[in-house]
């Protein structure tokens, strides 16, 4: 028997000593939760603890769930551990998990980036003896520039395309994505309007206290004229729904760490491609974990192998672990080339176990 914190369970990442589950996979009793996307936050768990930023967000996804929150850094006593959740840096309201048993610490990071964003606490790294990581872009290639000048990138192209008379359709998951691309907006340059899959998550945001700027949904737009100066931001999805005919003349972008490859830009098939990632880029993974004193790291969905190795140079005891992880990101790309006409619900559908032939994101399915 290990004496392992956290073990993998057919359900999820499990903790004996507290009788819990991050992030599950499956119902459970008692599901501790990193973040609202669809692929960490599962429905049909009789109870559900996160952190009270995300509380919104996880109530917008999955109706009435018996809920409690945490503050960030508060501990709570679970069983034989104590638990707290601790800024992840990710979306809104997404934490990392710290659990500590008899001075033994563990780290649940759930998805996490270490570039600012106005929509969300910044990422805190937390001193732990074993880190399970994400690393959905763990390879060297992955190099983010600052978000402001990506933003002001989008910025230049809405106004260029509204200068020609022409809409701009932009495309990002509607949850996270949608919102960091608002605040990034100038709202100066014309009118924004949110497709239906995204305005319930502003919602969220702006109870919570994020400020985005003044957003029309697209129900709301009578005069079809006024999107020719407007800046349109649809889940990936929708590029293939009735917005596609509404939008016939526009421009198309997408913002999506996968933007760095060619092949998913054109795979994507969009006019533009900004590379704009709610995940850390490599030397964001190298740091984040530098930062964690572990001696011990776990890492899942993702590139592994390489981050394993890359580790195990380091002097580190590194493995990987395998999860159901890795449909939010994974398949944002997938969702232009391959959705059906109902672009909300194929969005919020569960992608993780369906990756596209080719998806970068494919390894996440190997097994251990
Ligand atoms: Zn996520
Ligand atoms: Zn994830």
């Amino acid at each position: 028997m290990s004496d392992d914190l956290i073990v993998r369970r057919p359900e999820g990442l499990y903790c004996p000593a507290g009788d819990f589950f991050i992030d599950p996979w499956r119902k459970v009793d008692r599901a501790l939760i990193t973040h609202a996307h669809a692929d960490h936050a599962r429905t049909g768990s009789a109870h559900y603890l996160c952190a009270a930023p995300g509380a919104g967000v996880l109530r917008a996804r999955l109706g009435g769930i018996s809920l409690q929150t945490l503050a960030y850094g508060e501990a709570l006593r679970i069983g034989e551990v104590t638990v707290s959740f601790h800024p992840a840096g990710h979306v809104l309201g997404s934490a990392q998990v710290r659990v500590e048993h008899q001075g033994q610490v563990w780290v649940v990071s759930g998805d996490y980036k270490t570039q600012p964003d106005p929509t969300c606490t910044p990422f805190e790294p937390v001193r732990c003896h074993c880190f399970i990581t994400e690393c959905t872009f763990g390879l060297p290639i992955y190099r983010w520039r600052p978000s402001h000048e990506v933003m002001a990138e989008v910025n230049q192209w809405w106004q260029g395309n509204g200068a020609a008379g022409r809409p701009s359709l932009l495309l990002g998951y509607s949850f996270g994505k949608a919102q960091r691309l608002l605040a990034g907006l100038d709202p100066s340059i014309g009118p924004i309007v949110v497709h239906g899959a995204v305005e319930p998550l502003n919602e969220a945001y702006r109870a919570e206290g994020v400020a985005l700027p003044a957003t029309l949904r697209m129900a709301e737009v009578k005069d079809k004229r006024l999107y020719q100066q407007a800046l349109v931001v649809a889940p990936p999805g929708a590029a293939r729904g009735p917005l596609a005919r509404t939008l016939a003349q526009a421009s198309d972008a997408m913002a999506s760490g996968w933007m760095q490859l060619r092949g998913a830009r054109k795979r994507a098939g969009v006019d533009r491609g900004f590379v704009l990632s709610d995940h850390a880029d490599w030397p964001g993974l190298v740091q984040a974990i530098g930062a964690t004193g572990a001696e011990r790291v776990i890492v899942t969905h993702g590139q592994e192998d390489v981050l394993v190795r890359w580790l195990q140079e380091q002097g580190l005891q590194a493995s990987a672990m395998a999860t159901d992880y890795g449909g939010e990101a994974a398949n944002d790309v997938a969702l232009v080339t391959e959705a059906p006409a109902s672009q909300a619900a194929s969005e919020t559908h569960d992608t993780a176990d369906s990756p596209s032939p080719g998806s970068p994101h494919s390894s996440s399915q190997h097994s251990p």
